[in-house]
């Protein structure tokens, strides 16, 4: 490996784990309209910090009913507290007494293609629940920064523009997978993955590939109780919580 492909690496990884701390740092320090009303964070709230093995289940940086009426209470906890910790727990017993054990989430997610199913499937699991957790807030009417906007306009004419290509890539993901906003080499780009894979797995680096700025859970489970088969509608709500703040400071900060 060269010095600029070393430090291009460097970056990616730092950039990862900054975007995992960046995330709960801009939820933690509330502007001041926030910190008036600051009872939508939750009392355990904790920095959610990079890890390697054993993982743990972040605690969720909100109630579970602070995202209602977009998304409901008791999809939130039986999603956070049952589908993620079961994700967090299947992932520290395949690693358990391996050689990966000491491998952060990012470097598992580079060589996923040499690892077992189960690891792909739970560190997959994972790594999006936890990014997920974080993209969405109580605070509706967050905006893109000027620099994000600008990228999305030039790759997909306008915030609309990319919405109305973000839900294909959800709508056309047939089964279980995630949709995902994409920082490239090349500009922005929406793709979808199946199962619990994402953007960083070496797999995914012909179909769906870069540094995920946002990513949609598109699993029943992450939809069913409210909307039931109204994916389209979840799709929808998705974007009155979505913390355009956090997504920009991806941007800002990724690769
Ligand atoms: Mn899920």
């Amino acid at each position: 490996m060269n010095r600029r492909k070393w430090l291009q690496e460097a970056a990616r990884y730092t950039a990862g784990l900054a975007a995992l701390g960046f995330s709960f740092r801009s939820l933690a320090q509330p502007n001041d309209s926030d910190t008036a009303n600051p009872t939508w964070l939750a009392p355990n709230s904790e920095p959610l910090k990079p890890k390697t093995m054993p993982f743990e289940l972040p605690a969720l940086p909100y109630a579970h009913d602070a995202l209602e009426p977009h998304f409901d209470s008791m999809t939130m906890e039986i999603h956070h507290s049952k589908h993620h910790a079961a994700y967090v727990n299947n992932l520290n017993a395949a690693l358990n007494g391996t050689p990966h054990e000491g491998k952060s989430l990012e470097e598992l997610m580079a060589i996923i293609s040499t690892l077992p199913a189960a690891v792909r499937n739970n560190g997959g699991g994972h790594y999006n629940h936890s990014l997920f957790w974080t993209l969405l807030t109580p605070q509706t009417g967050t905006k893109p920064s000027a620099r994000l906007e600008d990228a999305i306009k030039e790759a997909f004419g306008s915030v609309d523009g990319l919405k109305e290509q973000f839900a294909k890539a959800a709508m056309g993901r047939f089964g279980s997978g995630w949709a995902w906003l994409c920082r490239t080499e090349n500009g922005l780009k929406i793709c979808s993955t199946a199962n619990q894979d994402n953007p960083l797995m070496d797999t995914e680096k012909a179909n769906c590939g870069g540094y995920p700025l946002l990513g949609l859970d598109v699993w029943e489970h992450s939809y069913y109780l409210k909307f039931q088969n109204r994916r389209a509608d979840y799709v929808s709500a998705f974007w009155n919580i979505l913390n355009w703040e956090l997504v920009s400071t991806r941007f800002e900060s990724g690769q």
